[in-house]
């Protein structure tokens, strides 16, 4: 494992400067900026993906490395289903070990309202001829092994994937690059240049770059950096908490999770874990702004979150986080190269101990790292991709609350199609931008 997570201190691997024009240009260097990137590239369309800090530094390194159908809102299964072909092609067009895996996606049973919820889910499965299964207790315990709790049974998914996120990224990264794409890190995109209503170009830290296409794949400053330009999305960010611990003999190869500990085997015989329980969301102008989109998730978990006040400063939705800035001044977003929020070391002796309790003979395992990361959510918890109808040329992919990894190549290809105008082959219609504004009511999606 690297040194983890990706820092500023960390070498910038794509160095600018920016070029003076290009075709298309991408906000962000996360799974989707960067496969977005590389389906444009394979086309042979000109394409520079700008990175603040580094690739994959924020979500799409720190995330739990699960590739999964499981439990996937209906809509998004198609695209999810695509994603995983387009995985184990990618990994070999890489040539690196990305630790691409098929061990399969575990959700445990701990009440029969767990079973009732996995056996709606199982009617999704059939429509989409998926493998997932439900397991009886004897099955679920045979399943994976050494677990001191007997559960009710469980929803398991053979088929789906695992990969080593801060290796699969920054791979694929290099091979957007190998195609033809620019990846500038180190280089935010500070404002868009627009006349007439259509794109004319993006301000960079490093410069002016003329185009007629942007996508904004900015993860959690997405809204941040859309509403200086009159663009609301309500998006908000959770700060949640990771752990990694040292090698271990195998319990379960895949990646298995009950209400209260997650847990995924990796490449190097370590698991990967995290907590259940709560995410914790800093009060800021946004979470007032769009307070009222977020009652029906708020409704359906009432203690999903907690709250406190104030974020860090410099952070998406700081109090203190200027709205407003000139394309020749210093932005947020290069103030905050790589947004690292620290673990919540209460939430860290949570996941130990929960982990220990499921499985005693782990008594003495250590944990060798851990992290915190910030999820860009939504409120229906499905992402946004679109053009944005009052903006020539722009489009967004963003808001992947929580589940953007698993998915984030099926997202690139079809980003990649929408902006060339192409057949998509896929109903976005969920996924627009407009449902939040159109009078739509909330249509909540799988919370995990
Ligand atoms: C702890 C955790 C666990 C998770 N587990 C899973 C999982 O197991 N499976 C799964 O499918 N998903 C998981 N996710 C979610 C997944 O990681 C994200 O949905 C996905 O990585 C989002 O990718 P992205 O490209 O949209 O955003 P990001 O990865 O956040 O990338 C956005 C990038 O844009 C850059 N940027 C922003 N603004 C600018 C600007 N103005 N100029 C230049 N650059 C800019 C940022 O620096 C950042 O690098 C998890 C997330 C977390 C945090």
């Amino acid at each position: 494992m690297p040194v983890f997570p990706f820092t500023e201190a960390d070498p910038i691997r794509h160095p600018g400067p920016p070029p003076k024009t290009s075709a298309v240009v991408i906000v962000g260097g996360g799974i989707i900026g960067v496969t977005t990137a590389l389906f444009l590239a394979s086309r042979n369309i000109p394409v520079t993906l700008l990175e603040k800090g580094r690739v994959a530094a924020e979500q799409s390194s720190r995330n739990w490395g699960w590739i999964r159908k499981q439990g996937r809102d209906a809509d998004e299964l198609p695209i999810v289903i695509e994603a995983i072909r387009l995985w184990r092609q990618l990994a070999e067009e890489s040539g690196e070990d990305i630790g691409l895996t098929q061990t399969g996606v575990t959700y445990l049973a701990n009440a029969d309202k767990d079973m009732a919820g996995f056996e709606a889910f199982m009617k999704i499965a059939a429509t989409h001829d998926l493998d997932t299964r439900l397991l009886d207790a004897d099955e679920t315990a045979k399943l994976i092994s050494g677990m001191s709790r007997r559960f009710k049974g469980a929803m398991t998914t053979p088929s789906d994937m695992r990969a080593e996120p801060w290796l699969a990224v920054p791979a694929l990264a290099r091979l957007a690059v190998r195609k033809g794409a620019r990846i500038i890190e180190n280089c935010a995109a500070r404002t868009l240049d627009i006349a007439a209503g259509r794109i004319k170009g993006v301000w960079t830290e490093a410069g002016y770059i003329e185009t007629s296409t942007v996508l904004v794949a900015g993860g959690v400053w997405s809204s941040l950096f859309l509403a200086r330009h009159g663009v609301s999305i309500p998006q908000l960010s959770v700060r949640v908490t990771v752990a990694a611990t040292e090698p271990l003999p195998e319990i379960y190869a895949g990646a298995a999770a009950d209400d209260h500990i997650a847990f995924r085997r990796r490449q190097d015989c370590g698991y990967t874990l995290a907590g259940g329980g709560s995410h914790l969301l800093y009060l800021g102008p946004d979470a007032f702004r769009h307070a009222i989109k977020y009652i029906p998730a708020l409704r359906n978990d009432p203690f999903g979150a907690r709250y406190f006040p104030f974020a860090p400063s410099g952070y998406p939705d700081g109090w203190s986080t200027p709205r407003d800035w000139a394309p020749d001044s210093t932005s947020p977003f290069e103030r905050m190269r790589v947004l690292n929020p620290a673990p919540e070391p209460v939430r860290l002796r949570a996941i130990e101990r929960n982990f220990k309790q499921l499985f005693p003979q782990f008594e003495k395992a250590r944990l060798k790292v851990g992290w915190g990361g910030m999820i860009d959510a939504m409120p229906d918890v499905v992402p946004v991709m679109d053009r944005v109808r009052a903006v020539g040329g722009l489009f967004v992919a963003t808001g992947m609350s929580g589940h953007g990894f698993g998915i984030g190549p099926g997202i690139g290809r079809v980003v990649s199609d929408m902006i060339q105008g192409n057949d998509i082959g896929h109903d976005l219609s969920r996924f627009r931008l407009q449902r939040f504004y159109d009078g739509s009511p909330v249509r909540l999606g799988p919370a995990l």
